[in-house]
């Protein structure tokens, strides 16, 4: 890799691409660290088309940092409902009140400083530090991942820990330390309009002149990763009672898990297949009698495990009592409305096969 800095004006040329071709975003707005600290957690977790409503939601909920430390759990998990990465919405909630009750409500200024928030990772506290300070740390992110391994024909793969090093200085490099806030915000959406995963618009690109993947014409094979080891397998058996009044029974997931807080139908976990014959008399055993209405299966991809799930729809014999502890019954509608559910539970209230036993 050259070295190559900001006195071949790729940052002049990159900012001011970036003045003419940005996106209107609700953050952009603005240089309040609340905020931008806010549409960068969300926006680790989607596109911006998709996470402007979550950043428009949060914002009118909880206007200020102090109103966010004030909520509840259970109404900032509903809130972040269909984003998944439950934990990002709890720690974003327990750094909120960390930093209204602890430190007086006065946001941590310096990249450093920012590093120590839970849940506050390298490239939030670049951003925020950037682009709320002026502090001149780069942003990287995979957008700028793409960008920098394509400039620079990086050849280390970007996940490993020499390449994470090397990205960074490369980062480094190329940033205008007198303006950080606009360079990375540039960076940024330059990987997001142009410099795209599998189509570059490498004709309109304002850095093509030092591109050194387009010169050899070999842009499609940056950046270069490092193969995953395969996800893990899990196998959840869900038991979903239908009980009179479309109701049903629920449970709070309260272990510490990426679903820790939220509801979900009373759930037995296990890293191996359980077959129908053999989990039967599980159910009979905490649930009492009951006659099995439907057994609907779902595959569910998270980034390091797939769950395999078996919902068992039920209709109990006697009343909705149940031998397993912290259940409770709910109305199906109020749910779906008021309770905070993994994605994989609104994927299966979505199923007709809801629709068909619940509503009728
Ligand atoms: S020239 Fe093409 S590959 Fe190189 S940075 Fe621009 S868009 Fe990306």
């Amino acid at each position: 890799m050259g070295k190559i800095g900001i006195d071949e004006g790729i940052s002049e040329k990159l900012r001011a691409w970036y003045e003419i071709n940005k996106r209107s975003m609700p953050w952009r707005l603005t240089q309040e660290p609340y905020k931008i600290w806010l549409s960068e957690v969300i926006l680790q977790q989607t596109q911006v088309v998709q996470g402007t409503p979550y950043f428009e939601k949060f914002i009118s909920e909880f206007p200020t940092l102090k109103d966010l430390a004030e909520a509840s759990e259970d109404k900032v998990l509903k809130l972040w409902q269909g984003l998944g990465y439950y934990s990002r919405a709890r720690n974003l909630l327990y750094t909120a009140r960390f930093i209204h009750f602890e430190l007086m409500g006065v946001f941590p200024k310096t990249y450093f400083e920012l590093l120590k928030l839970k849940g506050v990772g390298e490239y939030t506290a670049a951003a925020i530090a950037s682009i709320s300070y002026n502090e001149p740390v780069a942003v990287v992110d995979g957008n700028v991942i793409r960008v920098i391994s394509r400039l620079f024909k990086i050849d280390e793969p970007f996940n490993s820990g020499k390449g994470k090093k090397l990205f960074n200085e490369a980062a480094y490099q190329i940033l205008d330390k007198n303006q950080p806030a606009q360079h990375n915000q540039a960076m940024m959406e330059l990987g997001s309009l142009v410099c795209r995963p599998q189509n570059p618009d490498c004709n309109n690109c304002p850095l093509a002149e030092h591109c050194l993947a387009l010169k050899d014409k070999v842009v499609l094979n940056y950046p270069v990763k490092l193969k995953k080891t395969s996800s893990k397998k899990l196998y959840f058996n869900f038991v979903v009672p239908v009980l009179d009044d479309r109701k049903t029974l629920i449970t709070k997931r309260t272990g510490n898990d990426i679903w820790k807080n939220m509801y979900t139908f009373p759930l037995y976990a296990s890293e191996e297949e359980i077959k129908e014959m053999k989990f039967i008399p599980t159910i009979r055993e905490d649930f009492g009698d009951f006659e099995v209405m439907k057994v609907s299966k779902i595959k569910h991809i998270l980034s390091h495990r797939v769950i395999h799930a078996t919902f068992y729809i039920i209709a109990l014999k006697e009343s909705g009592q149940s031998k397993k502890n912290n259940i409770f019954e709910v109305e199906i509608n109020r749910l779906v409305e008021f309770y905070s559910l993994p994605r994989l539970i609104t994927k299966f209230m979505e199923s007709k096969d809801v629709s068909i036993y619940f509503i009728k």
